[in-house]
């Protein structure tokens, strides 16, 4: 799992979970501001610096909503349908 580090590593800017970071292939992070200085090269290890993906929730919430949605989808799947599903499928 990726390293979602808190603080720019050059100016120590605030790179929280759903602010916009770059890192490297190494997990460097850095603000937008410095990533813009230094051209998007990363001076630790002179690799490139790409868009970090945010994360909104922690692995533990994720989870939950996981189970939340399939919870709902069986209880869309067991509702009764209007049509019986035999002349749904087969056909085609
Ligand atoms: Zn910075
Ligand atoms: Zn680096």
């Amino acid at each position: 799992m990726l390293k979602m580090k808190k603080q720019c590593e050059k100016c120590g800017a605030a790179t929280g979970l759903m602010d916009v970071a770059y890192i490297c292939s190494y997990e460097c992070t850095f603000c937008a501001d410095c990533t813009q200085q230094m051209q998007g090269i990363c001076p630790n290890c002179s690799g490139n610096l790409v868009l970090r993906p945010t994360r909104a929730k922690g692995p533990v919430e994720t989870v939950v909503s996981q189970l939340k949605n399939s919870l709902l989808a069986r209880i869309f799947h067991l509702a009764p349908a209007k049509r019986p599903v035999m002349s749904a499928q087969g056909s085609r």
